[in-house]
C-alpha cells in the first residue's frame, strides 16, 4: 500500500548550516499558504525533503503542482509514492504497480535509482537498486536496463518512510522569499524591470514596486499595465506592495526648467531619490532596476554613472550585463513579457528628447540641478501623495 504525494526538492539552503531551519521554515510556509486555500495539505519534513500530503484524499497533482511550481528556493517536484510499509517487498510491489501504471507495456529503457540515508534499513542502495531492477525485468518483458540513458529513471528513497517516483519537474532554484533582505523596485511597464523584480525576488529579496505615473501623459492603461505585472510577480511572492507615486508636476517642472537634452538622467535621478525615500521608510536597503549596460542613450556606462551618484543604497541591476533576447526569454518564462509588449497609447511624447546627451557628465548634472530649488519640494510631495496597492 501506498500514499500518492508530492516529494519536494530544495537546493542551495541545504548546504547553508545553521541557516537551513530558518529557511526550511520559509518554504513550508509558502508552500502553506499557496495549497491552504484550496485542500487540506499537510507538509511532512524529512531530512533534504519536504512531502506534501492531501490529508482530505487523494492528491490531485494538476492542482497541487502549479501552486507549488512558482516558489523561490525549490529545485524540484517529484509526484511519486509513499510506502506504508518499511520492508523490501512492498518496494518491488508497489515499484511494478507504479511502472505499470505510468508506462504501461510500450517498449522502453530505465534504470532503478536508489538512495538510503536511513541505515536502519538493512539493505543498501546498491543492492536495493538491483533487486528492484531485477524484479522489473522479470515481471515487465517491455523493459530493458540503460544504465546511462535511460528513458526512465525509478527513484527509491529510504528516509523516515520510503518513496517511490519516476517523474522530476525542475523548478525555478534561487532562494526563500523574504530570505534576503528588502528591496525597492523600479518597477516601468517595460520588459525589463519585472523580469529585474523577479530575479531579485528569486535571490530571496523581498520586493516592493515604485511605478512613476504622470497622467495625462502617461495613460490610465499605462498604470494597468503595472499593476497587472505586479499581480503576476505576486503569482511568486504571494504578495506585493506596489507604490503609483504622481510625477507630472515634477515632470513638467524639470521640463521647463533643464536643457531637453539632458530630461532623462534628470527625470531619472529624481525617480531614484523618490524611490529611495520610499526605500528608507519601508526598511528596504537596495533598489532595484531594470538597467541594462548600453541598451538606451541614459544607459551608458556615463549615465549610469550620473543617475547612480543621487543613491546612498545599493542599485541592483540583475539585467546590467544582459542582452535584450535574454531578458525577453526571461520574461517569455515568467509571463511578464506579454503583458508588457501589450500596446498601449500614451498622448504625448513631450518629455522624449529627439537627441538624448548619450555621455552627461556629472558635475554639469548637478550644477544645474543646484538650481533646481523647487526640485525637493516637487519629490517630497510626490511621495507623499503616492498610491499605494496591495496586491
Ligand atoms: P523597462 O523595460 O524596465 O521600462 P527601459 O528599457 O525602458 O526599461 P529606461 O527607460 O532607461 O529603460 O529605464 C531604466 C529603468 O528605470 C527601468 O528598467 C526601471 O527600473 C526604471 N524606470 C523607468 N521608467 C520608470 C517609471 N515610469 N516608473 C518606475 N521605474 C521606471
Ligand atoms: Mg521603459
Amino acid at each position: 500500500m501506498a500514499d500518492k504525494v508530492l516529494l519536494v526538492k530544495f537546493g542551495e539552503i541545504a548546504m547553508r548550516g545553521d541557516n537551513q531551519y530558518l529557511f526550511v521554515n520559509r518554504l513550508i510556509q509558502a508552500i502553506r499558504r499557496n495549497l491552504d486555500p484550496v485542500g487540506n495539505y499537510y507538509v511532512v519534513r524529512e531530512p533534504g525533503r519536504l512531502i506534501v500530503e492531501d490529508r482530505g484524499g487523494e492528491m490531485d497533482y494538476d492542482l497541487v503542482i502549479p501552486r507549488v511550481e512558482p516558489i523561490f528556493g525549490l529545485v524540484a517536484l517529484c509526484p511519486g509514492l509513499r510506502l506504508q510499509e518499511m520492508s523490501m517487498d512492498a518496494i518491488k510491489e508497489e515499484a511494478l504497480r507504479h511502472m505499470q501504471e505510468m508506462y504501461g507495456a510500450k517498449p522502453m529503457t530505465f534504470k532503478v535509482n536508489a538512495r538510503r540515508s536511513n541505515k536502519g534499513f538493512a539493505v543498501s542502495s546498491m543492492e536495493l537498486a538491483a533487486d528492484v531492477g531485477e524484479y522489473l525485468l522479470d515481471h515487465m518483458p517491455n523493459l530493458t536496463v540503460n544504465v546511462k540513458t535511460p528513458d526512465v529513471v525509478l527513484n527509491i528513497e529510504v528516509r523516515n518512510r520510503i518513496y517511490l517516483y519516476s517523474k522530476v519537474i525542475k523548478t525555478y532554484g534561487g532562494l526563500p522569499y523574504g530570505s534576503s533582505g528588502k528591496g525597492v523596485s523600479l518597477l516601468s511597464g517595460g520588459i525589463d524591470s519585472p523580469v529585474a523584480t523577479w530575479m531579485m525576488a528569486k535571490r530571496g529579496v523581498e520586493v516592493e514596486g515604485v511605478y512613476f505615473h504622470s497622467p495625462p501623459y502617461t495613460s490610465e492603461w499605462a498604470k494597468q499595465k503595472v499593476i497587472d505585472l505586479a499581480k503576476r510577480i505576486a503569482d511568486f511572492t504571494g504578495e506585493f506592495k506596489l507604490y503609483v507615486v504622481p510625477f507630472t508636476d515634477l515632470q513638467l517642472y524639470l521640463l521647463e526648467n533643464v536643457p531637453h537634452d539632458k530630461l532623462t538622467i534628470h527625470l531619472k535621478r529624481a525617480m531614484m531619490r523618490a524611490a529611495e525615500q520610499i526605500a528608507v521608510k519601508d526598511g528596504a536597503m537596495s533598489l532595484i532596476t531594470g538597467e541594462s549596460v548600453g541598451q538606451v542613450a541614459s544607459q551608458t556606462m556615463q549615465g549610469i554613472y550620473a543617475i547612480n551618484a543621487v543613491c546612498h543604497m545599493p542599485v541592483l541591476r540583475p539585467l546590467a550585463g544582459m542582452d535584450k533576447q535574454e531578458i525577453i526569454n526571461i520574461g517569455t518564462k515568467i509571463g511578464t513579457y506579454d503583458i508588457s509588449i501589450r500596446p498601449y497609447e500614451d498622448c504625448c511624447t513631450i518629455f522624449v528628447a529627439k537627441h538624448p546627451q548619450i555621455k552627461p557628465r556629472l558635475n554639469v548634472i548637478e550644477k544645474i540641478e543646484r538650481k533646481l530649488t523647487d526640485l525637493d519640494k516637487y519629490l517630497e510631495e510626490a511621495v507623499a501623495n503616492a498610491e499605494v496597492i496591495e496586491l
